[in-house]
């Protein structure tokens, strides 16, 4: 059963700088404390009340006995992977035994003035992230550091059951709660190599985030909080298989400031409901309408993500059906040749087809990038998170 902690007693991973400050005072502390408190956990990443020298004594002795504890077992990395191109996964176990992957991926440097634009090749989930070279707020160290983007979990396994993805195939196992999805980040931000800063963040792990809506509600504010990890929303995206009451709600929540990434994958119901079952409950004349509706800031764009599968949705004419849906989106499109998973028969196009389907988008002027499969080795694109020991069973029927 989902771990979900009440909005009211969050785990203390997942308190907020007020919720912290009432904390302090329960503690025999001052609100400032809990701001104290705060930034040593998700600013420093330290969740050792002994090494918060800034508390006083007194408050370190009520945290460790009962104010920060179970933060250290909220979730541990068990294994990491590293893939010859320097994407590395790992794998993080849960206080519960349970575990998701989550994966940091370091932008390739220089690959962005190689390849033209539109027409080109982008970076997997880095894709679907902000740009760095329009923020000016990452300090000093942004123009020599290499900016790393990690993707997240958001459920154990997922209930959706898309055709083509690895992580619903033992279906869901629960929701993780805000404190386990804020948690992977602060581990993934402590093993960065030296060099490298945390630029983006994309829930584009194992799980629908938008199925598990509080925690990762306030996951995002967690990761947003500039006295803690401090990214700006728009270095933030969800990525979902499209919830459209879910996609009001996260609109109307921050301000349409959060990046969102729609897993389209079809530009028709017929083919789009035997890829995505969720098509069926909130078919594309509603999930566009609830695009039209987000309230995106201006000169940003909603990320199409289309994952070709040879076959099924790959054709020209299936390009053009594509253009026509999107007209009048703000949008940029990825296309994602299907990374083949063992529980599926289903396999990628061919790169003819692949380049064919992505000339046809950028002659409607669209801008359209192919996703490099970062992390091969590792299996480690996204989309290939599995649970650990889920048995593969072949799904032909789509
Ligand atoms: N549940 C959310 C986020 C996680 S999936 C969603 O569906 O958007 C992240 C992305 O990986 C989605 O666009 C998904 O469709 C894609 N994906 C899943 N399995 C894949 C595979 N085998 N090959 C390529 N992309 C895949
Ligand atoms: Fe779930 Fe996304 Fe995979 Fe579909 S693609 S099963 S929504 S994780």
């Amino acid at each position: 059963m989902p771990r979900e902690k009440s909005e009211n007693s969050p785990d203390p991973i997942a308190r907020l700088p007020d919720e912290w400050a009432a904390e302090a005072v329960r503690l025999g502390g001052r609100p400032f404390h809990g701001t104290q408190i705060f930034r040593w956990i998700h600013a420093r990443g330290e969740i050792n009340p002994s090494h918060m020298t800034d508390l006083p004594a007194a408050i370190r002795g009520r945290l460790a006995q009962d104010g920060v504890g179970g933060v250290g077992s909220v979730c541990t990395v068990a294994h990491e992977l590293r893939a010859t191109d320097s994407t590395r996964k790992l794998l993080v176990l849960l206080g519960d035994g349970a575990s998701v992957e989550t994966v940091l991926i370091p932008r390739i440097v220089g690959a962005k003035s190689e390849l033209p634009s539109p027409v080109g090749l982008a970076n997997d989930a880095d894709a679907a992230a902000a740009d760095d070279d329009d923020d000016d707020a990452l300090g000093d160290n942004a123009s020599t550091s290499i900016s790393v983007t990690q993707c997240i979990s958001t459920q154990v396994g997922c209930a959706m059951g898309c055709a083509f993805c690895a992580s619903g195939v033992a279906g869901l196992k629960r929701h993780m709660h805000a404190g386990e999805i804020v948690s992977q980040v602060l581990v993934g931000r402590a093993r960065l190599d030296p060099g490298e800063r945390l630029g983006n963040v994309v829930l584009m792990g194992m799980g629908e985030p938008l199925h598990n809506y509080d925690a990762t509600a306030r996951a995002l504010r967690l990761i947003t909080h500039p006295l803690g990890i401090g990214l700006s929303t728009r270095r933030v995206t969800v990525s979902t298989s499209g919830l459209v009451p879910e996609i009001a709600r996260l609109g109307r929540d921050f301000g349409g400031q959060i990046g969102l990434a729609i897993s389209l994958h079809a530009a028709d119901d017929e083919t789009r409901s035997r890829l995505l079952p969720i098509n069926k409950k909130y078919p594309l004349a509603e999930l566009m309408k609830g695009l039209h509706d987000y309230p995106l800031p201006r000169r940003r764009r909603i990320t199409m993500e289309y994952t070709l599968v040879a076959g099924k949705n790959d054709t020209v004419d299936q390009a053009k059906k594509l253009i026509r849906l999107l007209r009048g989106l703000p949008v940029k499109v990825n296309l994602i040749p299907m990374n083949p998973i063992a529980s599926s028969t289903l396999t990628p196009p061919d790169l003819s087809r692949v380049l064919a389907f992505q000339r046809a988008l950028c002659d409607a002027g669209y801008s359209c990038f192919i996703r490099r499969r970062r992390g091969d080795d590792v299996a480690a694109a996204c989309g290939q998170l599995a649970i650990h020991g889920a048995k593969p069973k072949i799904r032909r029927n789509c």
